[in-house]
């Protein structure tokens, strides 16, 4: 511990944001480093609680006090070993986790929790600023001669792809987009993570030599058979992105879309990449509703505000969330309002508040019937009698959540079952499949989640496919 008295001394520095009016203007990363010196003093709460609970409460295990203590001491270099340790790529948690391991923090009890995914992030930054992370490919003579595949590129494909090469395997990764990265590439909006920092992961990936085949759509080309036959362990990270709809009278109106359809082709767009979609999903100068209060719904509203909409509406069926947890839930993630930086930019948020319906012209919507909701004592959420109102829509996002992984043939052909949250089923609670040589990972596994999770489960994957391949294992659990 650096600094014995440093959470006394010191309280808790947000990150800087750079500011609003500016950053809505472009698609440019929303956070503004911080400085070295506020880096230090934000290490230096770091209070040596004895029981690390950050560490546990990160999914990854991250060794978070010894990092908060090695930067406090400027001993970066030896920061990232201990971060790369458990983390495959720091940089998307960095940038993108909800810092689960904050809450943990035991200094978040009657206090502001230290500020562990800044440190995390500029550790990483520091490291590559100063050229320290390199391709590190396996001695070629420690190759096994085994073959393994990983069908899809999301933060645990990629992970899991490491772990395997890393273990002397011959990886091949198949995505069905054109280009890697699952959400991170297609879905989460430059504004939270610009494209060349996934880019540079690849590279060294790359380097590493794992191969990557793209607009492979596993299940078509190459069909379930072919893949089964040419490789010798198959971890299958293909997300859950099979979006929820809602069944209501104007449903088939033109201007109702999945939330996904839009923030994909939006980072086409800011790409320069064409978008071959019919129908484009643009929310400028539009009266945008969108449905659903979480991460897709926020990453909808930060575009529509990027674009140009005319109005933005957010909207939530269940009641508002407190803004402080009402209740003793450390060190549980707990269950509040969460604002993001694009809530600041505009729009408007109402809770319980449903959709009954949608009217239209000429095929395209025009309105929205909604309904006010309220809580009954057993806990459902119902409509609230004679609250009826109609709201202005020329475009309607639906960001309500996902229903597992799309079930397309692959899935179909492998016919594995399904658990909780449409996810697929897997044996004795790890990541084998009922397929000897077929293991799940992230959110194909857990249903949607999180990236800090889908890197944990490649890596954890990625151990139970070594000890199938070898008999034993020397991977990182
Ligand atoms: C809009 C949005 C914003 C989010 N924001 C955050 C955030 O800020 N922070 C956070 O921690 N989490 C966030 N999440 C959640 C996070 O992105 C996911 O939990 C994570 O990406 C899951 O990783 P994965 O590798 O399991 O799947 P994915 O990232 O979904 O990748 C799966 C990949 O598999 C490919 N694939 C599927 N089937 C096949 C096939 N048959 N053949 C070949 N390829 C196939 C898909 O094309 C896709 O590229 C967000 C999610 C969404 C939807
Ligand atoms: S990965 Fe997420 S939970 Fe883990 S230390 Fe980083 S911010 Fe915290």
């Amino acid at each position: 511990m650096g600094d014995p008295r440093g959470f006394l001394k010191i309280g808790r520095k947000p990150t800087p944001k750079r500011d609003k009016v500016e950053r809505i203007q472009d698609y440019r990363y929303v956070y503004e480093p911080m400085p070295d010196g506020d880096l230090k003093e934000q290490a230096s709460r770091c209070m040596d609680c004895g029981v690390p609970f950050c560490n546990i409460g990160c999914p990854l295990g991250n060794l978070i006090p010894d990092w908060n203590d090695l930067v406090y001491k400027d001993k970066w270099r030896v920061a990232i070993d201990r971060l790369h340790a458990t983390n495959n790529f720091p940089e998307f948690t960095g940038m993108l986790c909800p810092a689960p391991c904050e809450s943990a923090c035991v200094l978040s009890i009657n206090d502001d929790p230290v500020t562990i995914k800044e440190i995390e992030l500029s550790i990483i930054n520091r490291a590559f600023e100063e050229g320290w992370v390199t391709a590190h490919p396996p001695d070629p003579e420690r190759r096994t001669g085994k073959r393994a595949a990983v069908v899809g590129s999301g933060p645990a494909g990629l992970a899991a792809a490491q772990q395997l090469n890393r273990a002397g395997h011959t990886v091949t990764v198949f995505e069905k987009d054109d280009k890697v990265g699952g959400l991170l590439r297609y879905g989460i909006p430059d504004y939270k993570i610009e494209k060349w920092v996934v880019d540079r992961r690849i590279a060294l990936l790359e380097g590493e030599g794992i191969e990557f085949r793209t607009s492979c759509h596993v299940g078509e080309d190459p069909t379930t058979e072919e893949l089964k036959s040419e490789f010798d362990a198959v971890v299958l990270a293909v997300g859950a992105l099979e979006g929820r709809d809602v069944e209501t009278p104007g449903r088939e109106l033109g201007g109702i879309h999945l939330a996904m359809d839009y923030l994909a082709q939006q980072n086409r767009r800011v790409a320069g990449l064409p978008v071959e979609a019919d129908p484009e999903i643009s929310a400028r100068g539009k009266n945008v509703i969108i449905l659903g209060g979480g991460d897709t719904s926020a990453d909808c509203l930060g575009n529509a505000h990027r674009e140009g909409a005319a109005s933005v509406q957010v909207l939530t069926h269940g009641p508002k969330p407190p803004e402080n947890p009402d209740h003793y839930t450390w060190p549980d993630w707990p269950f509040i309002l969460r604002t993001y930086p694009v809530h600041e930019e505009g729009g408007e948020r109402q809770w319980s508040v449903a959709v009954k319906g949608f009217e239209g012209e000429n095929g395209q919507v025009t309105k929205m019937n909604a309904v006010e909701t309220e809580r009954t004592p057993e806990g459902k959420t119902v409509y609230k009698e004679g609250t009826e109102f109609d709201m202005d829509a020329d475009l309607v996002l639906l960001a309500i959540g996902f229903t597992g992984p799309v079930h397309d043939r692959l899935i179909s052909d492998l016919d594995l079952g399904f658990g909780e949250r449409g996810a697929i089923a897997t044996a004795n609670g790890g990541f084998a499949t009922k397929d000897p040589g077929l293991f799940v990972a992230g959110d194909a596994k857990r249903g949607a989640s999180l990236i800090v999770w889908a890197i944990a489960e490649g890596r954890k994957s990625a151990r139970e496919a070594d000890e199938y391949l070898m008999g034993e294992t020397l991977l990182p659990g």
